[in-house]
């Protein structure tokens, strides 16, 4: 098992091993290399994640874009697709994985259906954590190239976070963010309290 140091700061981040944590890593080490490196003292970069699975802690962990500091941007696509673009310049890479792993012997498949149906036997789930590690390790080792399409380019750049007033919800009393609030019977309220029938 190639452990590197990546993979162990990610691993400790989202709290298992898991073949999403490779990819992210992966991803991250590209970025890395490509922009963070080679990024001036004044300059940021802003990550566009199009998934929301384990790769994105990986994403969190090892290029300091995170949700609370608003340069990690979520896109619900459910595409395994990074971008990172360098603020103010705008060069940007997108990494898309484009890899498809081996298949699987048809034994594996066999005990991976058992797994699904609640199978917990000792047997069932000794298989699953080696197809795990070693779906983990192909991921660590496959070439750059085969794992991901890799293009580079120049964009605009996202809107920075602004910071908006709070309102006190009329229903629950809680505060909420202003462009997110709504009216419900002539008041304003929290999202919550509005869709709360
Ligand atoms: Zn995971
Ligand atoms: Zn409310």
């Amino acid at each position: 098992m190639t452990m590197n140091e990546d993979l162990i700061m990610a691993v400790e981040f989202h709290g298992h091993l898991c073949p999403g944590i490779a990819y992210g890593v992966r991803a991250a080490q590209i970025a890395i290399k490509e922009l963070i490196e080679k990024r001036a003292e004044d300059e940021e970069i802003v990550a566009i994640v199009e998934n929301d699975s384990c790769a994105v802690d990986a994403i969190q962990a090892l290029t300091g874009c995170t949700f609370g500091k608003g340069n990690l941007i979520f896109k619900d696509y459910g595409k395994q697709v990074y971008t990172f673009i360098k603020r103010p310049s705008g060069e940007a890479i997108r990494i898309a994985l484009t890899w498809e792993p081996p298949p699987e012997t048809p034994e594996e498949q066999c005990l991976w259906q058992r797994h699904m149906k609640g199978d917990i036997s000792p047997e069932v789930i000794k298989c699953i954590q080696e197809r795990k590690t070693k779906k983990v390790n192909l991921i660590m080792e496959v070439a750059e190239s085969e794992l991901f399409t890799v293009d580079k380019f120049t964009t605009i750049l996202p809107k920075t976070a602004r910071i908006f007033p709070s309102i006190k919800c009329a229903m629950c009393g809680e505060k909420v963010m202003e462009p997110r609030s709504r009216v419900k019977n002539r008041q304003i309220v929290c999202l919550p309290c509005f869709e709360d029938e």
